[in-house]
């Protein structure tokens, strides 16, 4: 059992941290009144439907109906327990824990085969690093990776280490430390042996580069092989923890640049990564040796609009760039590419030309995507060929219809106009003739390309459509949140009566119990204090209508009885229904009193 945060440091921790901060370092908010707006993790969009207000410490998406508080958010994304992700804000806010955090986080809310999964590549992680940095085993990889431009900066950084030439030195480490062969089987740190059922260990004699998930935890290994010894990456295969279409190396150290520059760079491995890293480029992620994915492009956007892209520059390497910008452009980033000489990866490059020159001719001067469009049509093309010339014309002309700017558009057809000397009157005519066909043909597949970008979406309530006494309720409710005094009214007014919805009593039973301990309103801690996550985000929905600050007698007695008088309705159709029985059965004495009643509630209506 992990151990318990007492409820002050809870308070403590949940006023020293703004939510805005907390979510800020996962993805971009912008504000928009008195809210901030950004995509929601937790559903993929490409228009914000995530609010977060910093009145209320708290956020909720109008798209998916994702809310809570601070806690709830770390909760919810990370997969954290509760105190777990007190402690992550208790760092955040330097708030000072007693308790022992690791007693905290080694109680992970997560199946004891992926945490010892983990445990085991932590472990390896930290002695494949001291065995390369400290040991005479290590000293020839460590020398290997010196000459080749490696400093001990970026081996500290990137924790690479060495792992032995050695058959079954992870295995007996390991089981020494009772870690179970058949998970670390699957945590592809040891390979079973079909003959014999012996397990060997996956990596030797390689230089060991750790993959990291977002968290900055240990989760797969890269080792390089030292001599000609193929594959020369070897990679851990995938694993319950390790999903290569989801991981983007460097994430976790990239993120803090990322934000402040507002721009990441994609490579295309990590050595890439590292290698730009070296030549200052700290804001670079890369893929795990596939193309990007959905996934990968959702995280990405998540936190930064504007990305460039600095593939390989041999033929493969730019196909897979020119189809990365396309997935990221929809995705609604911003997309620059950077370009090297014919056949370099970043890696080549810093090394014959340096690294301000990378910095400087390559990343800083990356190019549009537009820009980088009309240079992969020219491929392949013999333009002092007409008909490819021709070919080629009509291609840049459909890209410059998706343009969505008429000064973009103007730039580009005057810069074609000038290349092959044509009129710009004729290249415009042109133009909106392509527009026009291609628009006919979106139309018909039913696909908007040309419909400008939607901003931020405009919540959609179905609240006319739900019946008087729910909106009643949910107002009332709002108001309760607000003022201690109206909740204790309210209750009063009620009469023993309860709400019609069985949440909404749940949550006012909880509200009074709140106040009653002494707390004020206070959203985010209130949300602290119910247990029940659909309840919590009932109470997020309720938060964010927007109500008058002041509510009437009138108003609040109109509600109450609009919530009482459903139930009213109700008795009413019971009772009309054993009316029509008593008459059935002949007994009209009965009947008689029963229409009394019913006459009596209609009355009280
Ligand atoms: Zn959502």
């Amino acid at each position: 059992m992990a151990e318990r945060i007492a409820e002050e440091k809870v308070n403590e921790i949940r006023q020293a941290v703004d939510i805005v901060d907390v979510i800020g370092d996962y993805i971009q908010l912008n504000k928009q009144g008195r809210n901030y707006f950004g995509l929601c993790p937790f559903h993929g969009e490409n228009t914000p439907s995530f609010s977060v207000s910093p009145e209320k410490q708290i956020y909720h998406c109008f798209g998916c109906g994702a809310g809570g508080n601070a806690f709830s958010f770390l909760m919810e994304l990370e997969g954290y327990s509760f105190q777990e992700a007190a402690v992550k804000l208790a760092e955040k806010g330097n708030v000072k824990l007693e308790i022992d955090a690791a007693s905290v986080a080694s109680a992970k809310s997560m199946p004891p085969d992926l945490q010892q999964m983990m445990e085991a590549h932590e472990l390896l992680r930290k002695f494949y690093h001291h065995l390369l940095v400290n040991t005479k085993d290590g000293q020839h990889a460590l020398e290997y990776l010196l000459n080749r431009g490696f400093t001990m900066e970026a081996i500290e950084k990137f924790q690479i280490g060495y792992s032995l030439k050695s058959w079954d030195f992870v295995f007996k480490f390991l089981t020494k430390r009772k870690f179970p062969a058949d998970v670390m089987e699957r945590a592809g740190l040891i390979i079973k042996r079909e003959k014999d059922g012996n397990y060997f260990d996956r990596f030797r004699d390689r230089i060991m580069f750790p993959i990291f998930d977002r968290s900055g935890n240990t989760i797969a290994f890269s080792g390089r092989s030292l001599g000609d010894d193929e594959p020369k990456y070897l990679n851990s295969p995938e694993t319950a923890i390790f999903n290569k279409s989801k991981t983007l190396y460097n994430f976790h150290l990239a993120r803090p640049q990322i934000k402040k520059l507002q721009r990441a760079v994609l490579f295309e491995g990590f050595a890439d990564v590292i290698a730009a890293d070296r030549a200052g480029v700290g804001n670079g992620v890369g893929t795990m040796g596939t193309a990007l994915t959905e996934e990968h492009v959702a995280s990405l956007r998540r936190n930064v609009q504007s990305i460039t892209i600095c593939y390989d520059s041999d033929n493969a390497g730019i196909e897979a760039a020119y189809r990365a910008a396309n997935l990221l452009t929809e995705a609604g980033c911003q997309i620059r590419v950077a370009l090297m000489p014919d056949g370099y990866d970043p890696d080549d490059y810093i090394k014959e030309y340096g690294e301000e020159k990378f910095r400087h001719e390559v990343i800083d001067s990356s190019i549009t995507f537009m820009a980088f469009k009309l240079l992969y049509l020219r491929r392949g093309k013999r333009l002092q060929n007409e008909g490819d010339r021709l070919l080629y014309i009509e291609e840049v002309l459909k890209e410059i219809s998706r343009l969505d700017k008429a000064v973009e558009r103007d730039h580009y057809l005057r810069q074609l106009a000038n290349e092959f000397s044509l009129s710009l009157e004729a290249l415009k005519e042109q133009q909106k003739q392509v527009y026009y066909t291609e628009k006919r043909r979106n139309s018909q597949k039913g696909k908007g390309v040309f419909e400008p970008q939607k901003r931020v979406q405009t919540p959609k309530r179905a609240d006319s459509l739900k019946p008087a006494y729910h909106t009643a309720e949910r107002r009332l409710i709002a108001h309760m949140l607000r003022n201690s005094d109206i909740a204790f009214k309210v209750q009063d007014m009620l009469q023993g009566n309860t709400f019609n919805i069985d949440e909404h009593q749940a949550i006012i039973t909880y509200l009074l119990g709140f106040y009653e301990k002494g707390h004020m309103p206070d959203p985010s801690a209130f949300i602290n204090f119910i247990k029940d996550e659909k309840l919590k985000r009932i109470v997020v929905d309720i938060e964010m209508m927007s109500i008058n600050d002041e509510i009437t007698e009138q108003e609040l007695s109109d509600y109450l009885k609009q919530v009482l008088n459903y139930q009213k309705m109700l008795k009413i159709k019971e009772k009309l229904n054993e009316e029509k029985e008593a008459e059935r059965q002949k007994d009209y004495a009965k009947a008689a009193l029963i229409a009394m009643e019913i006459l009596h509630l209609r009355k009280s209506l």
